[in-house]
């Protein structure tokens, strides 16, 4: 099978990522071999790349996966050949800690990523087990479905975190594949939404899905927020969110690596009055699933910019520098 695969730690700017020939991987007790269709792009994979977030090497990537059923291990019981099934960041979990008897499982001390710990979905073929796998719901084509496996979900466990409630302020930070996707959910929620990106062609997208306000990262909005969500890698985001903050709001940052420190806080201006910043980090399967089902409910359709699996490097180099419309997504050859 065709496949993308990271060797080593290095700039995108280099294209790291190489075309291989692998063998096709065979699938164990419980797992499913599936014909990968579309893979989505996310940030997460250039902090692998750039060694922000060092991957187990060498790894094929990509965690935002939709495909078919096409070879079933031993005792496999939920899946059929040709299935349509979504594979997302969540590979697996020890189910018998703390944190996964407690519907933790994103926290377990043996948690397990797709395209980090495990080949992910820049393949032709990748294997699952099948209690990690998800059924795509019908209204969605393949290349809708792959970025409400991560971006979405990831961004759905954003909105349930931030504390939101109905008809409550949030600010958004960045504006990329996941906050235009949480930007539905929220107007669904009857959430009033601000928006902060340096660019303005996401401004325009961002009014577009739904938000009253758009402007830069330092720009005072027309009210204060009750929450805030930062998608931006950089470190100065977080002094500059908690400043437009309401009293007793939160801030969540949604990244899983920041690319530079957070400046120092003033306690008193910044994070006094009940203010809290909290993280939150990978998903449940309890988090995809859900959202799969919100999203097809609503609906939420991604914007969706298709590219073949060999630009792989091509797309992550456009994402960085923050050119991708919505989601990115690799179709992989027929
Ligand atoms: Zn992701
Ligand atoms: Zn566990």
């Amino acid at each position: 099978m065709k496949a993308m695969i990271l060797k080593g730690i290095s700039p995108i700017e280099r294209e790291p990522l190489e075309l291989m020939d692998l063998p096709l991987p065979t699938p164990g007790p419980k797992e499913i071999l599936v014909k990968v269709s579309v893979c989505g792009v996310c940030h997460t994979e250039l902090d692998e790349i750039e060694g922000r977030l060092p991957p187990t090497l060498p790894i094929v990537l990509g965690h935002e996966i939709v495909g078919r059923v096409e070879g079933l291990g031993s005792g496999v019981a939920r899946f059929a050949l040709g299935d349509r099934i979504g594979i997302a960041w969540i590979n697996s979990a020890c189910g018998k800690c703390q944190f996964c008897l407690e519907g933790n499982e994103n926290l377990c001390r043996e948690f397990k990523g797709t395209g980090y710990h495990a080949n992910g979905g820049y393949a032709e073929y990748t294997v699952i087990s099948e209690d990690f796998a998800y059924p795509i719901p019908d209204r969605f084509s393949d290349s809708e479905a792959a970025p409400l496996l991560c971006a979405g979900a990831i961004g759905y466990r954003d909105l349930r975190l931030s504390g939101i409630k109905r008809g409550q302020t949030l600010g958004l930070f960045g504006f990329g594949a996941s906050a235009h996707i949480v930007v539905q959910v929220a107007k669904y929620w009857g959430c009033e939404m601000f928006v902060f990106t340096r660019s303005e062609e996401h401004r325009n997208l961002a009014k577009k899905l739904g938000a009253v306000w758009a402007g830069s990262p330092e720009d005072e909005p027309p009210k204060k927020l009750n929450c805030a969500i930062d998608f931006t890698p950089v470190g100065e985001t977080v002094p500059n969110a908690l400043r437009v903050l309401e009293k007793g709001g939160r801030l969540l940052v949604a990244v899983i690596r920041k690319r530079n420190l957070i400046p120092p806080l003033d306690y008193a201006q910044l994070l006094w009055d009940e203010k809290e910043i909290k993280s939150v980090a990978n998903i449940t399967r309890k988090d995809a699933q859900e959202f799969l089902s919100l999203a097809a409910e609503i609906p939420i359709i991604p914007e969706v910019q298709e590219f073949r699996l060999e630009e792989a490097n091509k797309v992550l180099l456009l994402l960085k520098q923050g050119k991708i419309q919505g989601a990115g997504v690799l179709r992989m050859p027929d």
